[in-house]
């Protein structure tokens, strides 16, 4: 880490905090014999004969030790006071390490910090030990691990509810200028903060068939001949900032079943040997691996199979514990909330249809009302290929009575859109569940829910006034927005250690538990002093990271250049082709002009490409390619340098957002639901390049048109477009001879590369008319980029403008956000920790 934790703390420190109760308990020596004590019992061996790996694991267990109690005392009181609780269902958690938050957020970094320099150990290079728990693709599971973080820290009763998966998100690595994809073996050592809880397993049940009976004048129903599951919970304490609060991300792994009688209805002789195993290996499969796709849907078995394994778990378990405090089922809502993040769990809606009616025997009306009442869901999409639909007879025959449950649900609902529209089949066409063959997911969380939310104003208003409109005039009053947020203790206090020390200075430590506060920082924006401390500041981990690049890439970079930053997935309506192609013309402008008048840039890019994603796997050997042969040509004096960041991933986006001046936020107006690399950059004083979609628009109007620079097309211009044509993407390339000859160099061999190897992005570009409009934008993209070199040579505007984006940034705290689901949405209250 480039962070150093840690200088000096006194004894007078120490016993402040305890009055004041801001921290756990924490003596320094007594720590140390716990620490010592704690390698032995794990490893049998004294701490100096011990490995840095032995240390780690031996530092994480006993932090996990110090939060147990609360763990225990937290879950006791959500109990004993019968307060609502919220599950947060989520196919992805992209969690990144937790030794140091979970530190901060006890409170207690500096002194351990301490405490193991006496020992003779740096912390810093146990912190590298720790995997980065990838279980997620990128902003909407990095969304789920903020808010988990949130909910604790303000105390919210909310907990995650998740799939752990043996291999995470693929490890990246860069072989030629090629993706490369490594299998992310995350487990590999143990998981410090995870706890299996055996005796809380699930039997989750797939396939066979539906026998229905009358008995008391009820219909009943009986699964058959079915294939059994076992859900095993680990589950990882989830520690609030300084408050008590311990929550709980249970993340459900699957098994096999293992008791004879289990393994019984499975239908195997006990010499069947080659079956079971294969039976075995095709169960595990389940929680194997996380599906690498980012907005755009995987029409999987093994995914829908995921899906039900994640809901069918989840709300059995929810279901068990609360029919344990013997509370009325009737009363369910008003003691549940089940969010749905995106359409991957919203089964969930049938499956609690199905608890419900079948086993807890409700009339159907009731259960309905139940469930409405219970399920909220987030849409964080308009991209069509991301709208997940299944396919009828995949799904009839994998989950027979959920597939029944949610035909019922259709066609009752079908029943009350003609009621309120007579004939209206258009209407019935573009609302109802099952259509063409297909299950669309949407739908079903939409009906069965009782919020739809988008995550950020635009996206929300393009929700209800176009893609979901009919739904919206059908139920006027589901609809609502939550702009996202992110948790500014590890995006700002734990990333960016001496930018947080330099705002504490300036006005002290209340923006720390009520981050809107930062705003006060307005009043230094103006304070030379200041600026100069806050560019020292990070001046100081640009330099940090350029040794690090110099090492890692034997690519030489200038800490004075300007850092230029597109970190986030790779896709093409994030446009990072068109970044490339203004680096290329900068290039072939320099080669004329190699005298021109520029501060030298560096142009950072970090992201993952789906592996089935051919386009973008491209670009990224376009990126590499134009990279080796502009930072190897002397000629232009080194004013441009490119830096491809191999397997971004969050431990590497806590590196380099810190280092950013220029955030990178470029996607096709209309297609970015919110974002939330732009907040963090934001939060780390870096000026956005921004389009006017997602929360970039919420950005630019917290700061100010002179505190960002924007361009391009408004979403309602792309959206009218796609509507009525009228876009020729080949007359840009004819009539624009920088783009001729940015794209004919590219695909003349100019940077290298094999014949034909660009023909997907040349043709995406040219033959498929540019879906994403970047030959539209790009002129309006250099003339931005024109204004960023301009603003940043007077160091004293460019750093006004820097420290006014961190005053403005607290707002996208996700505290705020989460305060808003839990009163809106959640209907739920903090609760006090004793
Ligand atoms: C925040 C984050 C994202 C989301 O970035 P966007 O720019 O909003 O797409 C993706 N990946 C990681 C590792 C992140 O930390």
């Amino acid at each position: 880490m480039i962070c150093t934790i840690g200088y000096k703390h006194t004894k007078a420190k120490e016993m402040q905090m305890k009055v004041r109760g801001e921290s756990m308990k924490f003596n320094k020596e007594s720590f140390k014999s716990d620490f010592k004590k704690k390698i032995e019992n794990m490893f049998g061996m004294e701490l100096n004969d011990s490995s840095k790996l032995q240390k780690y694991v031996a530092l994480g267990s006993l932090i996990k030790d110090y939060s147990t109690e609360n763990w225990i005392k937290t879950n006791k009181t959500y109990k004993a006071n019968g307060n609502k609780q919220v599950y947060y269902f989520s196919m992805e958690f992209l969690i990144g390490r937790l030794l140091k938050s979970n530190l901060i957020n006890l409170g207690i970094e500096e002194q351990c910090a301490d405490a193991l320099k006496e020992l003779n150990i740096d912390f810093n290079e146990l912190e590298e030990l720790e995997a980065d728990a990838g279980l997620g693709n990128g902003g909407l599971g990095r969304l789920a691990a903020c808010f988990l973080d949130s909910m604790a820290s303000i105390g919210v009763p909310g907990h995650g509810c998740g799939i752990r998966y043996r291999y995470g998100l693929f490890e990246q690595k860069i072989v030629d200028g090629y993706q490369v994809e490594i299998p992310d073996n995350w487990l590999k050592e143990a998981n410090v903060w995870e706890t299996r809880k055996d005796n809380k397993s699930i039997i989750v049940k797939f396939n066979g068939n539906i026998v229905s009976e009358m008995k008391n004048g009820r219909l009943n129903f009986t699964h058959e001949n079915y294939t059994a599951v076992k859900a095993v919970p680990y589950d990882t304490p989830v520690i609030g900032y300084k408050n008590n609060t311990v929550n709980n991300l249970r993340l459900w792994s699957a098994e096999m079943v293992e008791t004879e009688e289990e393994f019984d209805f499975c239908g195997f002789s006990k010499g069947d040997y080659g079956r079971a195993q294969n039976y075995k290996s095709s169960i595990e499969s389940i929680s194997q691996i996380l599906y690498p796709d980012d907005s755009h849907t995987e029409g999987k078995i093994l995914r829908l199979k995921q899906q039900y394994f994640l809901v069918s778990a989840g709300l059995q378990s929810i279901l068990r514990s609360y029919k344990a405090s013997e509370k009325s089922i009737h009363d369910l809502d008003k003691y549940v909330s089940i969010h749905i993040n995106d359409t991957h769990p919203s089964m969930a809606v049938a499956e609690l249809m199905r608890i419900l009616v079948d086993e807890d025997e409700l009339t159907w009306e009731e259960a309905w009302r139940i469930t409405t009442n219970t399920m909220s869901y987030t849409n964080h999409t308009i991209l069509s290929e991301a709208l997940e639909k299944w396919d009828i007879n995949i799904f009839k025959e994998l989950l027979p009575r959920v597939y029944s449950i949610i035909k019922e649900i259709d066609r009752r609902f079908k029943d009350e859109i003609l009621q309120k529209h007579p004939n209206n089949w258009e209407k019935v066409n573009s609302m109802c569940i099952i259509h063409d063959g297909k299950v669309r997911m949407a739908n079903l969380a939409i009906v069965g829910g009782h919020s739809v939310n988008g995550v950020a104003k635009l996206h929300t208003e393009i929700l209800k006034n176009r893609e979901l409109a009919d739904f919206n005039r059908f139920y006027p009053n589901k609809f609502n927005n939550k702009t996202n947020g992110i948790t500014h203790r590890r995006w700002l206090i734990q990333s960016n250690p001496k930018l947080t020390e330099a705002i504490n200075e300036a006005i002290g430590k209340g923006w720390v538990k009520e981050p809107k506060q930062l705003v006060s920082l307005l009043k230094y924006a103006k304070n030379e002093d200041f600026k100069e401390k806050v560019y020292n500041i990070k001046k100081e981990n640009k330099e940090v990271f350029s040794n690090h690049v110099a090492e890692k890439y034997g690519v030489k970079i200038d800490p004075n250049s300007i850092f230029d930053v597109q970190v986030k997935r790779l896709h093409a309506y994030k446009r990072q082709a068109m970044n490339l192609m203004n680096i290329v013309h900068l290039y072939n402008t320099l080669k004329e002009n190699p005298n021109m008048d520029i501060v030298p840039r560096t142009f950072f890019f970090g992201a993952k490409a789906s592996p089935s994603y051919y386009l973008a796997k491209e670009t990224i050997k376009l990126i590499n390619t134009v990279a080796y042969k502009i930072n190897n040509d002397k000629s232009i004096n080194d004013k441009i340098k490119i830096v491809f960041l191999e397997n971004y991933r969050v431990s590497l986006a806590e590196r380099i957002i810190p280092c950013a001046d220029l955030s990178e936020q470029i996607s096709t107006a209309s297609k970015e639901a919110s974002g939330t690399g732009n907040m963090k950059f934001m939060m780390n004083g870096a000026v956005t390049i921004a389009t006017l979609d997602g929360a970039n628009v919420e950005i630019r109007d917290a700061v100010g048109d002179d505190n960002i620079v924007t361009f391009g097309m408004t979403a309602e211009e792309v959206m009218n477009h796609e509507k009525y044509g009228g876009y020729c993407s080949r007359d840009y390339y004819n009539d624009d001879m920088r783009i001729k000859r940015i794209i004919d160099g590219i695909m003349g061999g100019q940077f290298g590369g094999y014949n034909n190897e660009f023909n997907n992005i040349y043709n995406s570009l040219i033959n498929y008319n540019d879906e994403y409009f970047v030959l539209k934008d790009f002129d309006s993209y250099v003339k931005a980029q024109d204004k960023v070199n301009n603003l940043y040579k007077n160091r004293s505007k460019w750093m006004e403008m820097s420290i006014t984006n961190i005053a403005h940034s607290g707002i996208f705290s996700s505290d705020n956000t989460i305060k808003e689901y839990a009163n809106e949405i959640w209907n739920t209250k903090p609760i006090n920790i004793k």
